[in-house]
């Protein structure tokens, strides 16, 4: 038995799209929606965003917010206050400045981040936080160039292993990097259940442990004592891989959880999926399902039409999507 199927929503600001939106999300069988909320559109947009939340939950849909951008997510989204603050970035082993990328180790980002967290979650009401891929940022001279040595990276590495922090690669490093991203996750974590204890954490990290985003191993999960949802998004006809590659990572990832005593969750690529491959959505649906998957989730509502990242054909990959979603909730019967 499935225990949450959910969409990616960005939302919009008006109530009558949204209403309909969520009308069509509810009767296409999703349980949820992950609620994008970017750093842009918060606190300006805090209204529309709570009628999201109040409409959505009026539907029985739960609600996961996405904590969007804010410096710590995957580059490309955009933060304002970390670039106004500095002393508050990513700092590569080469010295150059990363302006939207918060560094996990630096305790005024900590600090400001917890505090948009728990505006959101006082002002909003959601069931969740959706912690999406956090990460260090790669620069493109990766492995030459890694993050994160600004001066807190330095005190941090200094204190804990006894000398000054190297300039190469070396496995202390690889340590570290990797201990900063699960030490805020762990504080981040604990700020929500702290703000309420029905609350969800859900963590999505990167498929492959290459560390190129200061993630070598998905074994600190275990460790996070807050977690309940963890969950892992291997778009495998985006980054053309082969299907097994997806098998592989939907295993690992329905281990872990089951390890850890978590409920597991898939993220179902609806995006850049070109014409005449929408089978392959399905596939994956219903594959993810079989190995054991709690939850199947989809990025994003409506194959993403008008973006960048849409489906080729939109409106056949959603509606794959939707077919795909009913056979797995018993909705219609199970295809041969
Ligand atoms: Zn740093």
């Amino acid at each position: 038995m499935v225990w949450d199927i959910s969409v990616a929503y960005y939302g919009c600001q008006y109530p009558n799209h949204i209403e309909g939106d969520l009308k069509e999300i509810s009767e296409a069988g999703f349980t949820s929606i992950t609620l994008c909320i970017n750093e842009r559109e918060w606190p300006r947009l805090a209204k529309a965003k709570k009628f999201i939340v109040d409409r959505a939950h009026d539907l029985g849909l739960r609600v996961f917010i996405d904590v969007h951008g804010f410096g710590f997510f995957v580059p490309g989204h955009f933060s304002i206050a970390v670039p106004r603050n500095p002393e508050w970035c990513e700092v590569d082993n080469k010295g150059r400045i990363y302006p939207i990328r918060g560094c996990p180790n630096n305790p005024n980002y900590r600090k400001w981040l917890k505090e948009r967290v728990r505006e959101m979650v006082d002002r909003l009401k959601p069931d969740g936080v959706f912690w999406d891929e956090p990460s260090f940022i790669a620069p493109r001279d990766w492995p030459e160039a890694w993050t994160c040595r600004c001066p807190a990276c330095r005190k941090a590495f200094r204190e804990e292993y006894g000398y000054e922090m190297p300039n190469t690669l070396t496995r202390d490093i690889r340590e570290f990097r990797q201990k900063s991203v699960f030490g805020f996750l762990d504080e981040l974590t604990s700020e929500v259940r702290e703000l309420d204890e029905g609350l969800l954490n859900i963590l999505c990290l990167m498929p492959e442990h290459t560390g190129r985003h200061g993630i070598y191993s998905w074994d600190p999960v275990l460790k996070l004592k807050n977690l309940d949802v963890f969950s892992t998004d291997p778009y495998w006809i985006w980054s053309n891989r082969p299907f097994d590659w997806f098998v592989e990572w939907v295993k690992r990832a329905i281990g872990v959880s089951k390890k850890a005593n978590l409920k597991s969750q898939i993220w179902v690529e609806l995006i850049r999926i070109p014409r005449k491959r929408e089978s392959d959505i399905r596939r994956s649906v219903i594959k993810a399902v079989e190995l054991g998957a709690d939850a199947i989730a989809t990025w994003s509502f409506r194959a993403e039409e008008g973006s960048e990242l849409s489906c080729e054909d939109p409106e056949t990959a959603w509606k794959t999507m939707i077919e795909a979603i009913k056979e797995v909730r018993g909705i219609v019967p199970k295809r041969k």
